[in-house]
């Protein structure tokens, strides 16, 4: 029964005596009252005290998909995104096994009833513009299951100015239309979860200034919890009746570059005389060697409770992209920026091509900005918009190469329709 139906104030709920005009809402029993708080609450202490209990949910349509097998996720990865081939298998088998527990959860287990298998979240380790943010959301759309990025430095502890970790399921929610059954078998990616860390130093004053308060929080939702959420994505209201969504079968995947963990481990395996040392001198091959070896602990060290570091069990490591990884994604993958260009040419009648020149001169730009393959498009951006800006005003040219010229300068060169050749523009000015 609605709250406004009790336009008497005397009323109160039963349990925490919150009156009527401070809750949602308050149902009505034989001359008792309880309000959506305390039904919230009571589901949150159901749940924890009988683990194997599900909170009180609404019947379920089975998915009519079928689940990929593992071997079939890393060959549609591979369509999306270059190289990692070992995060690949990691994150295809991780995956399949977290949809697999999934399923089971209405199925009889036969013999193994009684085995939970645990939630399998996954970290993903590696420097920036490699890929992580790419080979989450690729997941969702191979797996066709709602998907949302959060960023794990604007989340706050409660209270604190920021987004309240609810947050994270409000956009879920909204990329599914407010499908609350599908969300909760959705894929959420969380970046820059390294700089929540208790020794990190980008804090703010306006936010929990260990981090811990943060980490906290973020492990509720990944463990699993029922969580009201308004439903227009506003602050919570007491006038407003929430969205429950319970988290236990979303599925977290965690990014971070965790600069300098290479460190940690070369310490840790160094204590254990494999031969491993850190230094100013490594190579890039030999620190993402060391990153591949991260271990719990060595989160820990980094400042990770080992809560939450016990919900991230699976840890998949990205390596830097070397240079023939990083013309690859240029040119290879489904919606690679060639492909895009190409595209967008064709639609003006003219066909677009990259000499292996210019591939090498965009790669070596990216790669100078440090910021991974993420450079790629604004190096590309910078070389197409003047040859953009004035190709709808030419007519008559059939063929756009781009090249570069005797001083390593990227500009265009166009065939006309005739076959002639015409260097309309010396450089990309
Ligand atoms: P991060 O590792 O920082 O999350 P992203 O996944 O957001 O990096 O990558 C940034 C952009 O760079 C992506 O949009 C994608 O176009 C490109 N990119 C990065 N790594 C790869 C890769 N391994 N394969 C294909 N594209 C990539």
């Amino acid at each position: 029964m609605k709250k406004d139906k009790y336009s008497d104030n005397n009323l109160y709920c039963s349990f925490c005596g919150r009156g009527a005009a401070e809750v949602g809402n308050l149902i009505a029993g034989d001359n008792v009252y309880i309000c959506d708080v305390c039904v919230f609450n009571s589901v949150e202490m159901l749940r924890k005290n009988a683990p194997q209990q599900q909170a009180p949910q609404m019947p379920r349509k089975k998915s009519s998909r079928k689940l990929p097998r593992p071997s079939e996720i890393k060959k549609q990865l591979d369509e999306y995104v270059i190289g990692q081939d070992y995060a690949k298998r990691v994150l295809s088998v991780a995956v399949y096994n977290h949809y697999k527990r999934v399923q089971t959860d209405d199925t009889d287990g036969g013999q193994f009833a009684d085995v939970e298998i645990e939630k399998s979240n996954i970290l993903l380790i590696g420097p920036t513009g490699t890929g992580k943010t790419l080979l989450a959301r690729t997941l969702a759309r191979v797996l066709d299951v709602p998907f949302a990025i959060a960023d794990a430095t604007t989340i706050t502890e409660s209270g604190y100015v920021g987004d309240d970790v609810e947050t994270v399921l409000v956009h879920l929610l909204q990329n599914c239309d407010y499908d609350v059954e599908r969300a909760e078998r959705g894929i959420i990616y969380i970046d820059e979860i390294d700089k929540i860390s208790r020794r990190s130093d980008s804090q703010s004053i306006t936010r929990d200034v260990s981090g811990e308060g943060v980490q906290q929080a973020l492990l509720k939702i990944l463990e699993g919890t029922v969580a009201g959420i308004p439903p227009r994505g506003g602050r919570k209201h007491p006038e407003q009746s929430l969205i429950y969504v319970n988290t236990k079968n979303i599925l977290f995947i965690c990014g971070g570059a965790f600069e300098g963990i290479e460190k940690t481990v070369a310490r840790r395996m160094s204590n254990k005389s494999i031969g491993f040392m850190a230094d100013a001198s490594m190579t890039v091959e030999e620190t993402a060697e060391l990153i591949r070896h991260t271990e719990p602990q060595d989160l820990l060290r980094f400042g990770f409770i080992p809560e939450l570091i016990g919900r991230l069990p699976v840890i998949a490591p990205l390596s830097p992209l070397s240079d023939d990884a990083m013309r690859d994604i240029l040119i290879n993958p489904k919606n690679a920026l060639l492909k895009q260009y190409q595209k967008l040419f064709i639609m003006e009648g003219v066909e677009l091509s990259f000499s292996e020149s210019a591939l090498a001169e965009i790669v070596d730009r990216a790669k100078k900005r440090k910021t991974g393959a993420r450079g790629l498009r604004a190096i590309m951006e910078e070389i197409m918009l003047p040859i953009m800006f004035s190709l709808p005003d030419k007519r008559n040219i059939r063929k756009c190469a781009i090249s570069t010229d005797a001083s390593g300068e990227i500009s265009p060169v166009y065939e006309l329709a005739g076959g002639e050749q015409a260097a309309l523009h010396k450089k990309a000015e």
